[in-house]
């Protein structure tokens, strides 16, 4: 039947890719009928503990799995890869200026876009989840210029899933009934949950919520600050959420997204909603064919164009930084 789709996962072993190999492995990435070759990279370090994966993966038997090979070399991962997971990257450590982190990125994602663009299949298709993801990706894209920029996209959909539950919870409605959802800008504290163009069981869902201080006082923070939220609770990180977003984001690209509704994809910008061009961001987006495409003609307001615009400054300041490090 269907030929195996080879999608390789950076970071294997941590705490994301521990949550999404298994999904992956069982079809909820690409769908039931798509038989996976896994290919997964880690830092040498990282190797031993992504064979322990390797084996809990055997061990579950998917009929969909068709095999997994383990790297230390981008080269080698990314070798006929069709779907690539950057998940891997270098965590903020304590006193690192904006510059370190982007530069540290810069040794892991640079030499990432180089293996894309040298061996990856000509239908890849790039997810960076990894933080800061949006320039991220932008490093990996700009390293890859064989493969059409399109191609490279950066994870917000957790936001707008986090965006979704808590609107559907201040309305008291089924996730379900919510629709038109956008998360704009950056993957950042800096990002904009917009409602004013949402749809409540078809009504405008701003005019239903009728309650600015909320929207500016606990949804917009609530759902920037989730992240930190959940380490306090839990201790660690998010890991599941983020690994369901990164597969809602995938299924969505290869799939389509549903008629009648868009989802939140942060790709590159072509100027809509005065956006710079080339610029990774996050944008009301549907797919179609296997594209994403930015959702045109709607309505900003005052108020979300001040945030939609905070959260690009921000991006555009993280691109001239990179810039400057040669790195793009
Ligand atoms: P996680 O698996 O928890 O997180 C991985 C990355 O995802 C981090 O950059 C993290 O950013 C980011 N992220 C994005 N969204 C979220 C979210 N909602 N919640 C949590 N994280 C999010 O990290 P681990 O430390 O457990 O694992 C990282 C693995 O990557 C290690 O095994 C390491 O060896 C490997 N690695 C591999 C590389 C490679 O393959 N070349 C390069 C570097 C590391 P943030 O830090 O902001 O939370």
């Amino acid at each position: 039947s269907n030929a195996p789709v080879n999608v390789t996962v950076t970071g294997a072993a941590g705490q994301i890719g521990y949550a999404l190999l298994f999904r992956i492995a069982s079809g909820q990435l690409l769908g039931a009928d798509t038989p996976v070759k896994l290919r997964l990279l880690e830092i040498p370090q990282g190797v031993k503990a992504a064979e322990g994966t390797a084996m809990e993966l055997d061990d579950c038997a998917f009929p969909l799995l068709q095999g997994i090979d383990i790297f230390d070399d981008p080269n080698k991962a990314f070798e006929g890869a069709n779907v690539g997971l950057l998940v891997g990257a270098r965590p903020r450590g304590p006193g690192m200026e904006r510059g370190d982190l982007l530069e540290a990125n810069g040794g892991i994602f640079k030499p990432q876009g180089e293996a894309i663009n040298a061996g990856a299949a000509d239908d890849i298709r790039i997810l960076a989840v990894g933080n800061p993801a949006n320039t991220n990706a932008l490093i990996a894209q700009n390293h890859a210029p064989d493969v059409p920029a399109e191609r490279f996209t950066a994870m917000t959909r957790l936001d707008h899933n986090r965006a979704l539950t808590q609107l559907a919870k201040k309305l008291n409605v089924s996730i379900n009934d919510i629709k038109k959802l956008t998360i704009w800008g950056n993957h950042s504290a800096t990002q904009y949950p917009d409602i004013f163009n949402a749809e409540v069981g078809g009504k405008n869902a701003a005019q239903a919520v009728n309650d600015q201080t909320w929207l500016e006082d606990d949804f917009i923070p609530t759902v920037a600050k989730r992240g930190a939220a959940i380490i306090e609770a839990r201790g660690a990180s998010s890991a599941a959420s983020a690994a369901n977003a990164a597969i809602d984001h995938v299924y969505d690209w290869v799939n389509g997204t549903p008629e009648g509704d868009w989802t939140s994809a942060a790709i590159p910008s072509d100027g809509s909603y005065g956006v710079p061009e080339g610029l990774i961001s996050s944008f009301p987006a549907v797919s179609k064919n296997g594209k994403w495409e930015i959702v045109q003609g709607l309505e900003i307001g005052e108020f979300s164009r001040g945030r939609i615009d905070a959260s690009v400054k921000e991006l555009s300041e993280e691109r001239d930084t990179v810039r400057k490090l040669g790195l793009v």
